[in-house]
């Protein structure tokens, strides 16, 4: 190897060269001509600088949903409070040298006021085998606005409603709970993949059932075809014209009109057919078409394609309204005697094959179809489907 030796192009103080391999990586630097050979020490940390911080940040923060405002649109950062906000802010604004290794940082948020805190910011690294460390000071300006989905749930805006109705009955309070949570979760499904379009405007109770505004019709349909899945009924949609756009074309709003059947699982119900003489049954399932079981026998009944959910028949009572009574004595495979609930006297009812012999009390349903003996809750659960 030849004796040759390297300058620092700026002082011309002799620098060690450095070996061929080295050379290759950072000599033929195109945005840096005439530095083929690299500054000493003491001229490279002339001009060194760690840490790139802007004077101040100014953020846009919704007031209401903590969304910050990022080149030309509202984003949802997930912060827990102002604080948070401006650590991100900042850690977005700031940058490092890049030879610089082992960067470590720490911030000290400062509430200045209500709307400045005070970003103090230390930095450590490693540098030409050099430790280097720098503090830099950001306040950030948080200025509290309004983003545009806040706006709009402010301003009752929705693109369709969600009607929550059932047949010749009100939806119980199961069923709208549910349709409250089923309308919340999809919200937040699409919110948690970015969608900021997406919002329950208003649920409100109505005399007949349940009102779920939403922002937009995929949402209010979804939410129908959820409830109807899970406890069967029809959905049935409307479009009515409500505007017509800046850009001239025509606004819908759409009603998705959710009629749940009229019986529920735990619902006895009589059959109004004349040729059916096999007695009530207690409903176990709504979707499709009605299926349940006799508390006479036990037997299982699902309702004709043509009734589907909603045979003819009454409501004779509840699953809840079954009060516990004693069995006086099982007489043969088709009747046991139990005590009438209500006037104490032994009295001989169907004996339906869910009916466990060694039981010494047995949940019966007082109606106006007589007295039945229905299956044990615990034993409900497994029974069917
Ligand atoms: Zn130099
Ligand atoms: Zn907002």
């Amino acid at each position: 190897m030849s004796e040759s030796r390297a300058f620092c192009p700026r002082c011309g103080d002799p620098v060690p060269e450095r070996s061929a391999d080295d050379e290759s990586g950072d000599a033929a630097d195109p945005l840096r001509p005439g530095s083929e050979v690299d500054l000493c020490d003491s001229c490279y940390f002339e001009d060194f600088d760690f840490v790139d911080a802007p004077n101040r940040i100014d953020v846009r923060v919704c007031a209401r949903c903590g969304a910050v405002y990022r080149g030309n649109r509202w984003v949802d950062v997930g912060a827990q409070d102002y604080t948070d906000i401006a650590i991100e802010e900042v850690s977005e604004a700031l940058s490092v040298h890049v030879d610089v290794e082992d960067v470590a940082w720490q911030v000290e948020p400062e509430q200045v006021d209500q709307n400045t805190i005070r970003m103090h910011c230390f930095f450590t690294g490693v540098v030409r085998g050099t430790p280097v460390e720098e503090q830099v000071t950001v306040p950030v300006k948080i200025a509290r606005q309004t983003c545009q989905r806040c706006g709009r749930i402010a301003g009752d805006y929705y693109a369709s409603i969600v009607q929550i109705r059932a047949e010749g009955r009100t939806p119980t309070s199961e069923e709208t709970d549910r349709a409250k949570e089923i309308a919340h979760n999809i919200v937040a499904d699409m919110e948690a993949t970015g969608d900021r379009n997406a919002f329950v405007t208003e649920v409100g109770e109505t005399d007949d059932g349940l009102n779920i505004k939403v922002s937009t019709n995929k949402i209010g349909k979804k939410i129908s075809n959820k409830m109807v899945e899970e406890f069967g009924g029809t959905v049935n949609d409307a479009e009515t014209l409500v505007t017509e756009d800046s850009d001239g074309n025509e606004v819908y709003r759409v009603t998705f009109a959710v009629r749940l059947p009229p019986y529920t699982p735990g619902d006895v119900i009589g059959l109004a057919d004349d040729t059916d003489d096999d007695g009530p049954v207690l409903v176990r399932s709504a979707r499709g078409n009605l299926k349940g079981v006799r508390v006479t026998t036990g037997e299982r009944y699902e309702a004709g394609y043509e009734e589907g959910n909603s045979p003819d028949a009454r409501k004779l009572g509840e699953h809840e309204d079954a009060e516990e009574t004693t069995v006086v004595t099982v007489e043969d495979e088709n009747a046991v005697q139990v005590l009438d609930p209500e006037t104490y006297q032994a009295k001989t009812v169907a004996r339906p094959d869910y009916f466990d012999p060694d039981a010494e009390t047995v949940p019966v349903l007082k109606s106006r179809a007589g007295l039945h003996i229905l299956p044990d809750e615990s034993a409900s659960a497994s029974a069917e489907e």
